[in-house]
C-alpha cells in the first residue's frame, strides 16, 4: 500500500529552512480591518501600538504589503536548534483506517515547550531585547504559550511576567513550575496585582478566570512597568506572520516530493498554527495559482468561527485592548469549566476570520468527546501522544480519511499536529474515566453575550 519513495518523515536540510517569514496579507484583496483605539474608534497608530508592543512587532502588525519579511539571523539559528520540524507520512494511521486517502501531519511538538508557540515566542522575544527593553508580559491558558515565552525569554536574558488562567495555574501545575524553571513569574489570573484583576474578582467571585481576562492583567502590567511590553501567542498579524514558518518548510517538503495536498486540516484557537500552515498554499489560492480545501477545526463549546459573529469585539474582558475585527462570541464569553480541550479564547485572527468571510476557507466545530476519541485512536498507530488542542484536526483528518474510504478517492490530507499532550493528562483522565460531557452553549446563551458586542459606525 505504500509509496516507496515517500519517506515516514520528510526532514528538510538547514540550508532549505526557509530565509523569511511570507506575509499572506500582501495577497490578500481584501486586507483584515485595522485593529482601533477601543476610545476614539480610529485605527491605531504606530504610536499608540507602540506603547504596549515592541516597535518592530508594530511594523509587522502594521505591513499589509511585504509579501517576504527576513527572518533575521538570531532566530534563524534559534530554530535550528528545533527545526526544521518533520513532515510525517501517516503511513500507520491509513493502514488502521484501511483508507485510500494519504495522510500528512506536520509535527510541531518536539520542543520543551511542546507546541509551535517557540516559533512566535523567539520571535518577540527577540525584537523586544533588541529595543533594549528589560522584559515582557504575556498571559497563557493552558501554559504552552508561557512556557515557550518563558524559554525564548531564558534564552535572551529577558524578565518574564506570566498571568496563567486561574483554572489552568491550579489543573497544570507541571507546565507552571517549566515557566518558573525558565525563570518566569507566574501569577494566576484574575489576581488582586492589577487594577482591572481587581474589578473582575469584585464582579465575578470564585471566577476561574478566561484568556480575556488574563489578557486584561498583562497588557496593564506591561503598560504601568517601565521597560516593559506586552507580547501575545495568536491572534495577532505578527504571530500569523511567524508561524508561517510551518507552512513554509511542510511546502518545500511537498513540493520536493512533488506531493499537493486536496485538503489541509488545523485547529484553530486564536488562528495562529492554522494561519501559520495554510500561508504559502492560501497565497498561491489567492493568486489564483492552485486551490486547496482548507478546513479549520474549532471545539463546539467556543465556536467563534461556525457560530460566532464577524464584528469588531475587544480582544479582552477588561475592554482595555484595541478592537480587533474578527469572529467573535463576545469578550464576556467564558467556555464551560468543563471544557478540558484547550481552544478557548473568544476571537479568532482578523486575517484568518477576514478569509472565512470571503470564502476562502471552511470551519467546522467538533464535540470534545470525538476529540479525545480521536486523540486515542491516533496514539496507539502514529506513537505521539498528541496535544488536546490539536486532536481537534486530528479528528476531522480522520473523518476526512474515512470518507475517502466510503468513496474509493486517494485524496491527499495535510493537517497540523501543534503539539504534545503530557502536560494535560488531567483532561485524558476525564475522558477514560467517563466524566467528560460535551457542553454546546445554546443560542439564548450566545444571544446574551452578542448583545454586548461594542457598537462601532
Ligand atoms: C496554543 C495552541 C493551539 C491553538 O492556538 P492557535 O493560535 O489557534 O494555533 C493549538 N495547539 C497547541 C498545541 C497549542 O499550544
Amino acid at each position: 500500500m505504500a509509496n516507496e519513495k515517500i519517506p515516514y518523515k520528510i526532514y528538510l536540510e538547514e540550508s532549505e529552512m526557509p530565509q523569511s517569514w511570507y506575509n499572506v496579507r500582501a495577497d490578500m484583496k481584501n486586507k483584515p480591518a485595522p485593529l482601533l483605539n477601543p476610545g476614539t474608534h480610529q485605527p491605531m497608530t504606530a504610536e499608540e501600538l507602540g506603547g504596549v508592543f515592541c516597535a518592530d512587532l508594530v511594523q509587522q502588525e502594521l505591513d499589509n504589503d511585504t509579501a517576504f519579511i527576513p527572518i533575521p539571523e538570531e532566530i534563524r539559528n534559534f530554530y535550528k536548534m528545533y527545526r526544521p520540524s518533520p513532515l510525517v507520512r501517516a503511513y500507520c494511521l491509513e493502514e488502521k483506517l484501511q483508507t485510500p486517502a494519504k495522510i500528512y501531519y506536520k509535527f510541531e511538538g518536539n520542543n520543551t515547550s511542546g507546541s509551535h508557540k517557540l516559533n512566535s515566542a523567539i520571535a518577540q522575544a527577540y525584537y523586544a531585547k533588541k529595543q533594549g527593553l528589560k522584559g515582557v508580559t504575556t498571559e497563557t491558558g493552558a501554559g504552552q504559550w508561557g512556557t515557550a515565552l518563558a524559554m525564548a525569554c531564558a534564552y535572551l536574558g529577558l524578565d518574564c511576567k506570566v498571568y496563567m488562567v486561574k483554572v489552568s495555574y491550579e489543573q497544570k501545575p507541571f507546565r507552571r513550575e517549566v515557566m518558573r524553571t525558565y525563570g518566569a513569574s507566574v501569577t494566576p489570573s484574575p489576581s488582586d496585582t492589577t487594577n482591572v484583576g481587581r474589578k473582575i474578582l469584585a464582579e465575578h467571585p470564585g471566577t476561574t478566570g478566561s484568556l480575556g481576562c488574563a489578557i486584561s492583567e498583562a497588557v496593564e502590567a506591561a503598560v504601568s512597568t517601565p521597560g516593559y511590553r506586552y507580547v501575545l501567542g495568536s491572534v495577532l498579524n505578527q504571530v500569523l506572520l511567524h508561524q508561517s514558518v510551518i507552512g513554509l518548510e511542510t511546502k518545500t517538503a511537498m513540493d520536493k516530493y512533488g506531493i499537493k495536498p486536496d485538503i489541509i486540516i488545523g485547529c484553530a484557537g486564536g488562528g495562529s498554527n492554522l494561519g501559520g500552515l495554510i500561508a504559502p498554499f492560501m497565497g498561491q489560492k489567492l493568486r489564483g495559482e492552485a486551490d486547496y480545501r482548507i478546513v479549520a477545526v474549532e471545539p463546539a463549546s467556543c465556536p467563534s468561527l461556525t457560530r460566532g459573529r464577524f464584528a469588531y469585539d475587544f480582544a479582552d474582558t477588561g475592554m482595555v485592548c484595541p478592537l480587533a475585527k474578527m469572529y467573535t462570541l463576545g469578550s464576556g464569553f467564558i467556555p464551560a469549566p468543563n471544557h478540558a480541550g484547550g481552544l478557548r479564547y473568544h476571537g479568532m485572527s482578523p486575517i484568518l476570520s477576514q478569509l472565512y468571510d470571503d470564502g476562502l476557507m471552511e470551519a467546522v466545530s467538533v464535540p470534545q468527546t470525538k476529540v479525545f476519541e480521536a486523540a486515542e485512536q491516533f496514539a496507539r498507530v502514529e506513537g505521539i501522544l498528541p496535544a488536546p488542542e490539536s486532536s481537534h484536526a486530528i479528528r476531522v483528518a480522520i473523518d476526512e480519511a474515512l470518507k475517502c474510504k466510503e468513496t474509493g478517492e486517494e485524496k491527499t490530507i495535510l493537517f497540523g499536529l501543534t503539539g504534545t499532550g503530557y502536560f494535560d493528562m488531567v483532561a485524558y483522565e476525564k475522558f477514560h474515566e467517563g466524566q467528560m460531557d460535551d457542553y454546546v452553549p445554546s443560542d439564548e446563551e450566545l444571544a446574551a453575550y452578542f448583545a454586548q458586542l461594542p457598537k462601532i459606525d
